[in-house]
């Protein structure tokens, strides 16, 4: 959620002028036209005042990520001074097939199809792979909590016609890691308490499933707009012994600066016990829709350093709850920064092609991220924050460099990043079960792999 409303004043005047005006495409163009000159005027800040909110949003992550910055900067900038970019109503999706082209057939057209090799012996191939690897499968979690990753979105389908491709995208992207870690998937459909709309719908949710699972030691949420781009990365839980809440951030930008991107709330881990539904209680009251939560955000704004002016959100109110009572709640909750329990998109997925040329999965941090995060592209909604071209892009990429630690398993792999097709990448024998995967997911020796990345 790092930059969940930058440019959003001027987003959000488009939204309204589509509520009110039901304009069609050439209207939206006039409306652009129209806000610009109202902007210039001053009434919604200059154009050198969103630059300032600009730098200084870039400027407190700067911060953390002092390297990639410049390139970002560049981008964001441009963006934002085109609403229209923004649209996904008027986006055409066409644009993103690049290769869809039919390559034709390779084969011999004379040959009968094959499926592959003959296989002639599988049931005894099987039965002595079973008895060489008798603790298979090594999904049975041995010294690691039961985990419930919880993820959803809005009951209505999405605002534009891609959106929910790309929300099928994402939840295929947290089954494959999950089915590989063990981990149990709650995806909600659901608004469980119409006042908690938007962000806010977590939290009831979160606390029905805390209480009607008793049996889960920790709830993980994660943002339908938020990746798994490690498939080998085991959360370290033994260093969460001593926590109830685990998020990404810094504890100086949270309690010092108190700033509200120094953590997130898009990715993160509750564990099931009292102090996790005290939290609750004290972080729900700022969530009713309407003028709770838009009094609610003018508090937040006045209280948090470079929070723009909009309602309130769950992050900024986790900020504020933590700076304001750090000894009731601080010694409870972790702020996770050495590796990416969230990542933000931004600063991750132009470096995937570097990532590949010089690690490997496993490690979870800028060298290979567990999660890529697509703050403020707003994918399932009308407009967001960033040019829906960039995202959309950007989100296949995410999803195509995990996806490719999952089909390498099978001896596939996209053509490229940018790719949905795929390509053989080994070529298949008598004796598949001799095989090995590149990164060793799908051989029984991955347990070592999850035991050395904690
Ligand atoms: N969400 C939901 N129901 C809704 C709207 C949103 O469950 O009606 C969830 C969804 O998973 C989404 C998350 O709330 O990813 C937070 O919103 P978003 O990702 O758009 O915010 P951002 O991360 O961009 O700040
Ligand atoms: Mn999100």
């Amino acid at each position: 959620m790092l930059e969940r409303f930058l440019g959003s004043r001027r987003v959000r005047q488009i939204q309204r002028a589509f509520r009110h005006g039901k304009i069609t495409i050439l209207c939206l163009v006039m409306t652009v036209v129209v806000l610009r000159g109202t902007i210039g005027a001053g009434k919604f800040g200059t154009p050198e005042q969103d630059f300032i909110e600009i730098r200084d949003h870039l400027y407190s992550r700067k911060r953390a990520e002092p390297h990639r910055v410049l390139e970002e900067a560049q981008t964001t900038s441009t963006e934002t001074t085109s609403a229209n970019a923004n649209s996904y109503v008027a986006f055409d999706p066409m644009k993103l097939a690049v290769d869809e082209e039919d390559d034709g057939p390779k084969r011999d057209p004379n040959e009968p199809y094959s499926l592959g090799p003959k296989i002639t012996d599988w049931d005894e191939q099987r039965s002595d792979w079973l008895k060489e690897n008798p603790s298979f499968p090594n999904f049975i979690r041995e010294n690691t909590p039961r985990v419930l990753l919880v993820t959803g979105s809005s009951p209505k389908p999405c605002e534009n016609p891609v959106g929910d491709h790309y929300l099928l995208k994402s939840i295929k992207n947290k089954i494959d890691y999950c089915r590989l870690h063990a981990i149990e998937v709650f995806y909600n459909f659901a608004l469980l308490d119409a006042e908690m709309a938007g962000f806010w719908a977590k939290l009831p949710l979160i606390r029905k499933l805390l209480l009607s699972h008793p049996e889960v030691e920790f709830l993980w949420w994660m943002d339908s707009d938020a990746m798994f781009t490690d498939m080998a990365f085991e959360i370290p839980w033994d260093r969460y012994k001593d926590h109830n809440f685990v998020m990404h951030g810094w504890n100086e930008m949270v309690y010092d600066e108190k700033n509200w991107i120094g953590l997130n709330t898009g990715s993160f881990l509750l564990r099931n016990c009292q102090w996790t539904l005290d939290i609750l209680d004290a972080w729900a009251p700022m969530g009713p829709k309407g003028k709770v939560r838009d009094d609610a955000g003018k508090i937040l704004t006045r209280e948090l350093k470079n929070r723009p002016v909009f309602e309130a959100d769950d992050q900024s109110a986790m900020v504020y709850i933590l700076a304001t009572q750090k000894e009731k709640w601080g010694d409870k909750v972790y702020l996770e920064n050495h590796y990416y329990l969230h990542g933000y998109w931004g600063i991750l997925v132009d470096n995937y092609e570097e990532y590949i040329e010089k690690y490997h999965p496993g490690l979870g941090d800028h060298r290979w991220p567990l999660v890529t995060h697509f703050v403020g592209c707003k994918p399932c909604g009308k407009f967001g924050d960033y040019s829906v071209e960039r995202c959309l892009t950007q989100m296949d990429r995410a999803f195509n460099f995990g996806d490719n630690q999952i089909l390498q398993m099978y001896g596939f792999a996209h053509q490229s990043l940018g790719s949905r097709k795929v390509k053989r990448i080994r070529n298949e024998t008598g004796n598949p079960l001799e095989v090995k995967d590149e990164y060793g997911l799908l051989h029984p020796s991955f347990k070592a792999v999850k035991v050395s990345s904690s």
